[in-house]
């Protein structure tokens, strides 16, 4: 079971998901906590005020971070040993974080890595704290010591594996397992992380590698909603996904979920349910293996997209023009999300423009190139496989008003994608609500 940030985001909260997560007699629960809403944001703008050397400013969120904190102890815990003891801990994590104001400007990419690393630190053992004051059977495994990626960035499940497996025989008589989500230490053994919004990541790969029955996902929202309730209003809840339209949604956009997450849980057959603590009895969304023929399930949005374009009349009937293209994107390691192609060019689009002008002086060997920033996928999800016939015809009419300036259909059997530009994002969601979903 993993828990978001709004979900532990107070006191209150902490407390509330505790019973959610509190395990029936013969049972035992193993559960991702994120940081409380907020603070990775916080500590993201310290790692930017000391790269930038300025360190009063660090040290001015620091200070406002800790009066958070010491106040929620008050609240969370009912006996002075307890928050004594949580204020002993959180002095260190605090010290911690000044130790690195003494550093600037000289703060390295690991330094910031430690200090991403800290609200995830901080929440579980609050919550550890909490739950033993309750009387729970309650251990913290420290996600250091069970989650590493490999030289590629990649989660190890294999290590993941052995790593938690070993620690739950270690730790036998456990009512409750908590770990971070999101941290975890690369191949050097360094501190690390899964990329934003990773503790989804990190519970659907421990729920993976130990085969569990369901993972869960808990957050604010009661499921994945058909469209992106932070932009149009009335959104409907999914009540059940197939593996692969769920990785597309969480891939192209659907905050819901992290981008990659449900992949490790597709592998191993394992359903990932979506449910919400602020209404623990909703059915939320179920992600498993089975697919609703004929149905178009949600549409999701991933914005910050760059467009590129390869024009070259030489790639009129000649070979090898794509491997070449693409062998410049890997050189940079650069991964491209959609791809059209006609008899004398080629478009591609990326969402890591960190390498685009290297990428686009290496392509101008090749061709023609025209760059366009600030553009936006929209992906439409659901059972589009071609024997569906008018499926892609009706997103295509959704977008009858809107300048489209790339069309993906065909690559998987459960995704039409429309590349647009950024500010013609909203009307394209509310168009396909309307189209799509409307007295559905
Ligand atoms: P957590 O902190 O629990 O991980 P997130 O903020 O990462 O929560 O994800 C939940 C949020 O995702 C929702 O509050 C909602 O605003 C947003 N969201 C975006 N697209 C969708 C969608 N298709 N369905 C549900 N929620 C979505
Ligand atoms: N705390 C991390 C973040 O804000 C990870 C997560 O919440 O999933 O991105
Ligand atoms: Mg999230």
């Amino acid at each position: 079971m993993k828990f978001g940030g709004t979900s532990v985001g107070s006191p209150q909260r902490m407390k509330e998901v505790a019973q959610i997560f509190t395990p029936k007699a013969g049972e035992q629960s193993f559960v991702v906590l994120s940081a409380m809403s907020g603070t990775t944001n916080n500590l993201v703008e310290i790692s930017d005020y000391l790269y930038r050397n300025n360190p009063e400013g660090a040290s001015t969120v620091i200070n406002q971070l800790e009066q958070k904190y010491m106040a929620h102890v008050e609240e969370l815990y009912s006996t002075q040993e307890f928050r004594d003891k949580t204020i002993q801990f959180l002095q260190s994590e605090f010290e911690l974080l000044r130790s690195f104001v003494k550093k600037a400007p000289t703060v390295t990419d690991a330094d910031e890595k430690i200090i991403l690393a800290q609200g995830e630190v901080m929440s579980t053992n609050m919550v550890t704290n909490y739950l033993q004051e309750q009387g729970h059977r309650v251990i913290l495994l420290s996600a250091l010591d069970i989650v590493r990626t490999d030289e590629n960035g990649e989660p190890d499940l294999n290590f993941i594996r052995e790593a938690t497996v070993k620690r739950l025989r270690e730790f036998l008589d456990y009512d409750i397992y908590l770990t971070q989500g999101f941290i975890c230490r690369n191949f050097r053994g360094e501190v690390d992380n899964l990329k934003r919004g990773g503790s989804d990541y990190t519970a659907c790969l421990i729920g993976a590698v130990l085969q569990v029955e369901e993972i869960q996902i808990w957050t604010d929202i009661d499921g994945m909603h058909n469209n992106d309730p932070r932009v149009v209003e009335h959104t409907e809840p999914v009540r059940q996904l197939y593996f692969e339209e769920a990785a597309e949604l969480a891939y192209f956009g659907a905050k819901i979920l992290h981008p990659t997450c449900i992949q490790p849980a597709k592998f191993a057959g394992v359903p990932v349910r979506l449910l919400n603590t602020m209404d623990p009895t909703a059915p939320g969304t179920l992600i498993n293996n089975e697919i609703q023929h004929g149905t178009i399930k949600a549409v999701a949005a991933k914005d910050n997209i760059t467009c590129i374009q390869i024009q070259s009349s030489r790639m009129l009937l000649a070979y090898g023009f794509l491997r070449k293209v693409f062998e410049i994107f890997e050189q940079h390691k650069t991964a491209i999300d959609m791809i059209c192609t006609s008899e004398v060019g080629v478009s591609v689009t990326i969402d890591n423009p960190s390498r685009l002008p290297e990428i686009v002086g290496e392509l101008k060997k090749y061709g023609t190139v025209q760059v366009n920033r600030d553009m936006c996928i929209v992906c439409v999800v659901g059972d589009l496989a071609s024997g569906n016939v008018g499926f892609e015809t009706r997103a295509c009419m959704a977008v009858k008003k809107i300048p489209v300036r790339m069309i993906s259909y065909g690559g998987s059997n459960y995704n039409i994608s429309f590349l647009i530009k950024a500010e013609d994002k909203k009307r394209t969601l509310l168009a396909l609500s309307e189209t799509l979903f409307k007295d559905e």
